[in-house]
C-alpha cells in the first residue's frame, strides 16, 4: 500500500503501483508453486515462461519484425554501450574480413560516455559530430545532418551510434536522421530513457539497447533488439581473427550470439527483475500500448513546457525547441538564490525527484511512462504558482 507518488526522478523511476503489488506477491509465492519467482531456477519451466512472455509482449508492443531478435542481459546502459562497441566491431570483421571505425553522434553526456568507452576499449571510434560545437560549447541542440552526412559517404563505418534521448541534458532525437536511414550502415541506438515512450520503426535499427530502470522496470537488466544478420556476422568472426584485427574479445556473458543461443539464460538471469518488466509490459498493453502511451506523454510534455515557456522571463529551458525531450524536462531559474526554495516548496506539495543532474544544475522533471497526467498537472500548477509568487 502507498499513496500515489508524484516522483519525477530520472532513474530508477516510479513504476505503476499495481505492478509492484503483483510483484510483491510473486516475490513470495509465484503461481502457487510455494516459492518466489526469484528463488526458482533460471532454467525452470516457470522462468522459461517469464522469458517467453516478456519477449512476446515486447515484440507486440514495439512491433518487432521477424528480421530482429529480442534478448535480455544482466547490467544496465553502461554494460550496454560497452558490449555494443565490441560486438558490433566484431560483426563488421565477421562480415567484411576487415575493420572500420565506429561513428558516434554526440548530443549529450551518454553518447559522449559511449564514445569514450569505445575508445577506452581500444576500438577505432570517431566522433562524427559533437553537438557542443554548435551551441557555444554546451549540449542542447541536434546539429544539422549536413554537418556530418558527407563523412558517411567518404568512407566505411562499422556502425553509427546515437543516444535517442539524452537523460541528463534533456535532448531527444525527434526521429532517426535521414542520412542514416538512407544508408546501409547499421544504426545502433541507446533507448534507455525513452523506450516505449513513442512508436518507432524497429526495422530501421541494427541494434536497440535499453536499460530497464526508467520506463519498463527495475535496474539490473538491459533489453536488446538486434538484427538477426548481425548476430550471424558476430558469430562469423573467430577469436583469432579478432585478435589479429585488434578488436577486443567480448566477455562471454556479454557475447550476443551466446546469450541469444541460450535464450537469455547463458548465465543466471535475474528472473524477478525480468518478471517486473513483463508486468509493466502487460500493464502497458492494457492501457492501449505504445500508441496510447505516446499520446499521453506528448500531452504531459506539452503541458510542462507550455508552463515554462509562458513564464520565460522566470524559467530558462536550455534545449532547442526542435529537440526537447518528452521524457526529461530540464530547466533552470533565471533568478539566483531560489533553487533551494523551489525544491522545498515542491516537496511540501509532495512533488519530488526534481533536482537537476549534478553536472547541469537547476531542475529536471522526468515524465516517464508511469508518471501520470495528474502528477504532471500538479507540477504545472506549482511551476506557475512559484513563478507568480517569486517574479
Ligand atoms: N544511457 C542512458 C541514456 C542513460 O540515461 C543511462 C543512465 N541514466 C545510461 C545509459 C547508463 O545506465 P546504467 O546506469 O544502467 O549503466
Amino acid at each position: 500500500e502507498r499513496e500515489e507518488p508524484h516522483y519525477f526522478g530520472a532513474g530508477p523511476a516510479q513504476l505503476p503501483t499495481n505492478v509492484l503489488q503483483q510483484a510483491a506477491k510473486d516475490l513470495i509465492n509465484y503461481a502457487n508453486v510455494g516459492l518466489g519467482i526469484g528463488e526458482i531456477s533460471h532454467r525452470s519451466k516457470e522462468a522459461a515462461q517469464v522469458i517467453e512472455n516478456t519477449k512476446a509482449n515486447l515484440r507486440k508492443l514495439m512491433k518487432v519484425p521477424e528480421t530482429h531478435e529480442v534478448f535480455f542481459m544482466q547490467g544496465g546502459g553502461t554494460t550496454g554501450f560497452s558490449s555494443l562497441a565490441t560486438n558490433l566491431s566484431a560483426a563488421f570483421v565477421g562480415k567484411h574480413g576487415i575493420t572500420a571505425p565506429a561513428g558516434y553522434l554526440v548530443t549529450g553526456s551518454w553518447s559522449s560516455k559511449s564514445f569514450e568507452e569505445a575508445q577506452r576499449l581500444g576500438i577505432d571510434a570517431e566522433v562524427l559530430v559533437n553537438a557542443k560545437d554548435y551551441n557555444n560549447g554546451k549540449f542542447g541542440v541536434i546539429p544539422p545532418e549536413t554537418a556530418w552526412a558527407d563523412k558517411l559517404k567518404a568512407k566505411k563505418y562499422s556502425y553509427v551510434y546515437l543516444c535517442e534521448n539524452e537523460t541528463v541534458h534533456g535532448v531527444e532525437w525527434p526521429s532517426l536522421p535521414k542520412a542514416l536511414t538512407d544508408s546501409d550502415i547499421e544504426i545502433v541506438a541507446d533507448l534507455s530513457s525513452d523506450i516505449m515512450s513513442r512508436e518507432i520503426d524497429v526495422s530501421k535499427y541494427g541494434v536497440i539497447m535499453a536499460g530497464a530502470q526508467k520506463n519498463i522496470g527495475l535496474a539490473g537488466l538491459t533489453i536488446y533488439i538486434i538484427k538477426k544478420s548481425i548476430l550471424d556476422d558476430i558469430s562469423a568472426a573467430s577469436d583469432d581473427q579478432l585478435r589479429e584485427a585488434g578488436i577486443p574479445i567480448t566477455p562471454i556473458a556479454f557475447h550476443y550470439p551466446t546469450v541469444v543461443k541460450n535464450n537469455s539464460a547463458y548465465n543466471t538471469i535475474p528472473i524477478f527483475t525480468l518478471h517486473i518488466i513483463d508486468l509493466v509490459l502487460q500493464n502497458l498493453l492494457k492501457k492501449g500500448g505504445v500508441e496510447a502511451q505516446q499520446k499521453e506523454n506528448e500531452e504531459k510534455a506539452n503541458l510542462l513546457y507550455g508552463a515554462l515557456d509562458k513564464h520565460s522571463d522566470f524559467y530558462n529551458v536550455p534545449v532547442s525547441k526542435s529537440c526537447r525531450s518528452k521524457m526529461n524536462v530540464v530547466f533552470t531559474l533565471k533568478k539566483d538564490g531560489l533553487d533551494d526554495k523551489f525544491l522545498k516548496e515542491a516537496g511540501a506539495r509532495k512533488l519530488t525527484g526534481l533536482k537537476g543532474h549534478r553536472s547541469v544544475g537547476g531542475f529536471r522533471a522526468s515524465l516517464y511512462n508511469a508518471v501520470s497526467l495528474g502528477s504532471v498537472r500538479l507540477l504545472v500548477k506549482f511551476v506557475e504558482d512559484f513563478a507568480e509568487e517569486n517574479a
